[in-house]
């Protein structure tokens, strides 16, 4: 009823005048980042790019740039994708407007690309103008017995170093087209997945400032960006200091931080997480409530190390934890800048940011 969601508008604009965190959100469609918006959300903390490459009309073309052993045939395909690509970030970028918004390159485990079916097999080798027993050696060499610790994240950039080329230059095409067209400044913070050593960090970073400094120079067009990582690796956690010498922002992505502080697997540990709760092994599934005494502890190295390094660092969250209360009282007791979380949990962040900010002083 209308006047539910008066009170409501009222209970959140108390919320949101005590709460010291950002509340953001994690979206990668036009619709949840309208959708997000109408709850209140402060920006995007995490656009994943994967989905987008999972269209329909662009996954042949995308199997066929992974599989492909030719630079220039890889290239040919990411021309393709480039002003789909770039469309998807118009649309973010123009629901969004003025607000932040953190796109993360491409993080896919590999093995989601690769075909799997016959039909798809066949009809791809004749796309690519090989025999079918040869395609299926390529996707036999890309197999991984461990995907998800495997050739993903900046990993694959290492490899693929034309995928994240094309995604740094759709990103800033799309920022360029929206300020000379429609007069909207966006400052896009564009994200580094899965890095665990800062030369992992320096060798994408080079080839994204490259390939931005080409595009800034191509239109003629001058614009802002920032280059930061997600801290979801323990290496990456303990080494933040060094990490942040070229990180202008971190944002802990908890769900693989979980998986790896604790070597369970993210997508098979349900399967006896709920035992060790019966038992009292565990307190709470730590996929769902932040583990503080070792993920969290973990978190608050990182910012500290990142902190001495560059005091100015912003910091984030953008795990699932994002939208949990008692892992955002954890995060605002961390002081950390913002928790990104799914739309449909903005308006539980803001309220949880509030409560932890009545109840507890930051750190
Ligand atoms: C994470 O690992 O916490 C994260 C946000 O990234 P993803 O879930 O896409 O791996
Ligand atoms: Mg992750």
């Amino acid at each position: 009823s209308p006047e539910l969601i008066g009170n409501f508008e009222v209970l959140m604009a108390w919320a949101d005048e005590i709460r010291k965190l950002k509340i953001r959100t994690n979206a990668d469609t036009p619709k949840d980042t309208k959708q997000a918006i109408i709850f209140g959300a402060e920006g995007i903390g995490l656009c994943r790019t994967e989905h987008m490459f999972f269209e329909e009309s662009r996954i042949a073309v995308v199997r066929q740039m992974i599989l492909s052993r030719n630079v220039e045939e890889r290239k040919d395909a990411l021309e393709q994708l480039l002003p789909m690509q770039r469309q998807d970030f118009i649309e973010i970028f123009r629901e969004m407007g003025s607000r932040p918004v953190t796109v993360r390159l491409l993080d896919p485990p590999l093995h989601e690309f690769l075909p799997h079916e016959e039909e798809d097999i066949v009809k791809l080798a004749k796309k690519m103008n090989i025999s079918v027993s040869q395609l299926k050696n390529v996707v036999a060499e890309l197999k991984e017995v461990n995907p998800m610790l495997g050739h993903r994240g900046c990993r694959l950039a290492v490899t693929y170093p034309e995928i994240y080329e094309m995604q740094v230059r759709a990103i800033l095409e799309a920022a360029i087209i929206l300020k000379e067209e429609e007069n909207l400044t966006v400052i896009p913070e564009i994200m580094v997945p899965l890095v665990g050593q800062l030369t992992e960090l320096k060798y994408i970073k080079n080839l994204m400032i490259k390939t931005a400094n080409e595009v800034i120079q191509e239109k003629g067009v001058k614009i802002d960006y920032l280059i930061g990582t997600m801290i979801e690796v323990p290496r990456a956690a303990i080494t933040a200091d060094e990490i942040a010498e070229e990180a202008e922002f971190f944002s802990f992505g908890t769900n693989d931080l979980t998986q790896m502080t604790f070597g369970f697997s993210r997508d098979d540990a349900g399967r006896f997480i709920g035992e060790y709760v019966e038992k009292n092994i565990l307190e709470k599934d730590p996929f769902q409530r932040l583990d503080r005494a070792g993920v969290g502890k973990l978190i608050k190295i990182a910012a500290d190390l990142g902190k001495q390094t560059r005091p100015n660092i912003k910091l984030g969250i953008c795990g699932e934890h994002g939208g949990d209360p008692s892992s955002i009282e954890f995060c605002h007791q961390l002081g950390l800048d913002y928790v990104s979380c799914s739309p449909f949990r903005v308006p539980i962040a803001r309220l949880a940011a509030a409560q932890a900010a009545l109840r507890l002083p930051q750190k």
